[in-house]
């Protein structure tokens, strides 16, 4: 398949992929450019089949398809709903509910839901490995009433720095660069200075606040705090303004949009974020193509809803 002119908006996408077909042979190209990657053994030599989708490994016999070991593997919405899906979502600023999306493109809200952790984590797949430069660092709470929990799992969750009820989700992010969350169990300074130490690069200059548990990172890293305690929240180039801007558009997203998140799926909305955030400079088509390209790994239904988690909007 030739690209020409690419879409530059649903309407056009809608155009662009008439039907499935079109759709898979897309796909093809943004993983494979050319040559049919088996997923059983990695080699690149394959018969193709006349049903225009399968495909045989020459060197380990077996059959396959391009969405084996995809996101879009063994689901029952088409590839073109996907791809509109999809679309929407890396276009959205501010995510879409399941509830939205099976209305917008014509399919369950449940199918919905299960598309939407699906494209979440595939943008999980294209986060930072390691972040350099100035970093700010800081953790927030999400989600959670203490008070209508049952007293074991409350006492379980009530722990770590005023956080009733509520998910501790560490930001770290570069100024004007790249960004990482995730909710972590703790905010002692073991789990916190563990997960920072392995994602920030030695001898970057990292900005916290005056949290007790970020003491002790000096030996690895130029460390300027600021401290909050006493209504100090700019000290020249000491502040941690750009996370905490990120903590207010996860926060809106998440109650606005999403209005709630179980503790158990909150980590595929941080990197929900993390992505916009890390795509920000790129077009919506650009988006679309890098989500393709990294769509491994798929992620089954029965994962998703494994232990009493509720379905969310
Ligand atoms: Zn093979």
């Amino acid at each position: 398949m030739e690209i020409l002119t690419k879409f530059k908006n649903l309407a056009e996408l809608t155009t662009y992929f008439p039907d499935d077909q079109s759709c898979r042979e897309y796909l093809e190209l943004m993983r494979w450019n050319g040559a049919p990657s088996c997923p059983h053994c990695s080699n690149e030599q394959a018969y193709k089949f006349a049903d225009g989708k399968s495909y045989k490994c020459k060197a380990c016999r077996k059959k396959f398809t391009v969405t084996v070991g995809t996101i879009f593997e063994d689901t029952h919405v088409g590839l073109r709903k996907w791809f509109m899906a999809i679309y929407i979502f890396t276009s959205h600023k501010k995510g879409i509910s399941s509830v939205q999306l099976g209305k917008d493109i014509g399919i369950t809200q449940k199918s919905a839901w299960h598309l939407l952790h699906r494209i979440r984590h595939a943008f999980g797949i294209t986060e930072p490995e390691t972040l350099e430069g100035e970093v700010e660092i800081d953790e927030t709470y999400i989600g959670g009433k203490a008070k209508n929990m049952h007293k074991k799992a409350r006492a379980k969750k009530v722990q770590g720095r005023g956080a009733s009820g509520k998910t501790a989700v560490l930001g770290m992010v570069e100024r004007n660069g790249r960004i990482y969350v995730k909710p972590v169990d703790s905010t002692n300074a073991k789990t916190l200075q563990s997960e920072i130490r392995e994602r920030v690069e030695e001898g970057s200059q990292i900005f916290t606040d005056e949290f007790p548990a970020y003491r002790g990172l000096e030996g690895d890293y130029a460390h300027d705090t600021i401290n909050h305690s006493v209504g100090n929240y700019v000290n020249g180039i000491i502040h941690t303004n750009a996370i905490e801007s990120h903590w207010s558009l996860l926060k809106r997203g998440i109650y606005g949009i999403y209005h709630q998140v179980s503790e158990k799926h909150l980590h595929r909305y941080c990197t929900e974020f993390g992505f916009r955030h890390n795509t920000r400079k790129s077009s919506e088509v650009d988006r679309f193509d890098s989500l393709l390209t990294f769509c491994d790994g798929r992620l089954m239904y029965k994962t998703l809803i494994s232990k009493k988690s509720k379905l969310e909007a």
